[in-house]
């Protein structure tokens, strides 16, 4: 059984130049199929956290309460502890930041977390590279100016970790293409876990991922134990299966290669994602 930490269910419209225009609108609704959702549920995986803007977050986890998990998106530069205090109170069970214009560890945007950590939720970063077509100024969620991913490298994170031993984070994408500095990271801070969503990381052959988790020529449980399943993929869409399909066989296939024990399994699976989410 899997639960996965990391989906979306948004969408928009295109315009004649191809570019995606608001509003921002959940992509599934009741009285949709049910086709896409159910072949996700034979697959192995009983619920799924959505990554949207709230207003789409909310309304999925709405239709469909014992499947979708709300995980509102923020932009870390409007929001403030207040509206974080108003989303749990709707009942999200974390907080996404993702493009942030500076950097994830910087002092002003520690009022935010705090409101995390006082909510007992869990701040979910978007780590490394971002796709090109959202955030820059103008798009659906344009921001102030161009993103540096810099700002998102898993190295921003470690000054969160320190600060915050009590948040619970949650690295989305292993910190792509930043993957040894992820690595020591979520190895070195007890609060840190981290997933492999997204198209890159389950691209790399199997090898890079049995280097990276050898340490002193043994696996490094310590820090393979922090991972968790998530895909980036939209349960609701019929496109979508195949590539949530791969992402389970790049998952079973890492356990397979690095011989990851039974215990350590479950936990990436869903146990980790329980006590993240409070399931
Ligand atoms: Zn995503």
């Amino acid at each position: 059984m899997y639960i996965d930490v990391h989906t979306h269910g948004m969408h928009a419209e295109r315009n004649k130049e191809g570019k995606l225009v608001p509003p921002l609108v959940p992509i599934w609704k009741k009285g949709d199929s049910m086709t896409p959702i159910e072949q996700c549920q034979k697959m192995g995986i009983a619920k799924v956290a959505l990554l949207d803007p709230p207003e789409v977050a909310f309304a999925l986890a709405k239709d469909l309460p014992d499947f979708f998990i709300p995980v509102p998106q923020v932009d870390i530069d409007k929001t403030s502890p207040e509206e974080i205090n108003n989303l749990f109170k709707r009942g999200a069970k974390g907080i996404k930041f993702i493009s942030p214009m500076y950097s994830y560890g910087d002092n002003r945007y520690f009022p935010i977390y705090d409101a995390i950590r006082a909510n007992d939720g869990t701040a979910v970063f978007h780590t490394g590279y971002v796709a090109i077509g959202l955030f820059e100024p103008g798009c659906v969620l344009g921001r102030t100016d161009y993103v540096d991913i810099t700002n998102m490298r898993p190295a921003t994170l470690d000054r969160i970790g320190r600060a915050f031993p009590d948040l619970k984070i949650l690295m989305s994408h292993f910190g792509n293409p930043w993957w040894e500095e992820a690595w020591k990271i979520i190895s070195s801070h007890k609060n840190i876990y981290a997933d492999f969503s997204g198209g890159t990381a389950k691209g790399k052959e199997m090898k890079v991922w049995k280097s990276l988790f050898t340490f002193e020529g043994k696996l490094h449980t310590q820090s393979i134990k922090k991972i968790c399943f998530g895909t980036d993929g939209a349960p609701f869409i019929k496109e979508s299966t195949d590539g949530i399909k791969k992402m389970i066989i790049f998952y079973e296939n890492f356990y397979k290669i690095l011989k990851v024990p039974k215990e350590i399994q479950k936990l990436i699976n869903s146990e980790n994602a329980k006590m993240l989410y409070k399931l």
